[in-house]
């Protein structure tokens, strides 16, 4: 049996968000004629103690989604126990820390460079089925953003496709799809833009390159999630607006 501690009525304030959440998501969806489940909600647990991934995992979800490398080691023995659950890596990866997650994850959501997609494919293991990996794309344009440059449909989105067909002869990686960071705003529709460039650029890669089949929009997280579902998003990556505000670096405990 799952032992939970639940002193603090961690589960029920968990469901109450979660079911918030479930009822916007089929908000969104309805205005976009679109499934509900065609949404798939990646918990994103950076930072949160074990108790509270096990708490939403008592909720039902499934999916989480860790940002660093050693931590997400860590959490992901820890609740080994936990059966069913799906761990994706959304934060950068150093090439020398690959090693710590590449056979410990279904799904790399964040790579970044070629140079990691080359590490993660020699590095995962062969019993395991090739490492599922989303390119990150800066659509924003912001500098300081992590991610494969792709502002300019004219410029950069053809330079992108040598980019994806060296990725797709990597034996142990299978592309799936894109994956974004818009910057946080104060008005989720400023985001729109940005949503719907991801999906045009899936569009073009996959007028371009059929055979992939790319098929994964992962956009929105818990700021701007119902704009990104109305514009496609296939995976939201939600943080507080499920498991509550996260712990500050000082208080971490994992
Ligand atoms: C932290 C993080 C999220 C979730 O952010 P919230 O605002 O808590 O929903 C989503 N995606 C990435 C890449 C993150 O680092």
């Amino acid at each position: 049996m799952l032992s939970i501690n639940n002193e603090s009525g961690v589960i029920e304030r968990i469901a109450e968000r979660l079911a918030l959440v479930r009822k916007t998501i089929a908000q969104s969806a309805a205005k976009a004629n679109r499934r509900t489940e065609d949404v798939v909600i990646v918990t994103v647990s950076k930072r949160q103690p074990e108790s509270l991934i096990r708490a939403a995992y008592a909720c039902g979800l499934r999916c989480f989604g860790e940002n660093y490398a050693e931590e997400a080691l860590i959490k992901i023995q820890n609740l080994s126990d936990l059966r069913d659950v799906r761990w994706d890596m959304v934060g950068q990866i150093q090439s020398r820390k690959a090693k710590l997650i590449v056979n410990q994850v279904a799904c790399v959501q964040s790579l970044d460079s070629l140079k990691l997609a080359g590490i993660l494919s020699r590095l995962r293991a062969p019993d395991l089925p090739p490492l599922e990996v989303l390119l990150e794309v800066n659509v924003s344009g912001e500098a300081s953003k992590a991610g494969f440059w792709a502002v300019s449909p004219d410029s950069d989105w053809p330079n992108l496709l040598p980019v994806v067909d060296e990725i797709s002869r990597l034996p142990r990686l299978c592309p799936r799809g894109l994956m974004t960071m818009p910057p946080l705003q104060v008005d989720m529709e400023e985001n729109r833009k940005y949503f719907r460039k991801l999906k045009n650029l899936l569009g073009f890669l996959n007028a371009e390159r059929p055979a992939l089949q790319l098929r994964a929009l992962s956009m929105g997280t818990s700021s701007d999630y119902p704009v990104a579902i109305e514009e496609g998003a296939t995976h939201i990556r939600l943080g507080e607006a499920i498991l509550g505000p996260r712990p500050t670096r000082e208080r971490q405990t994992v």
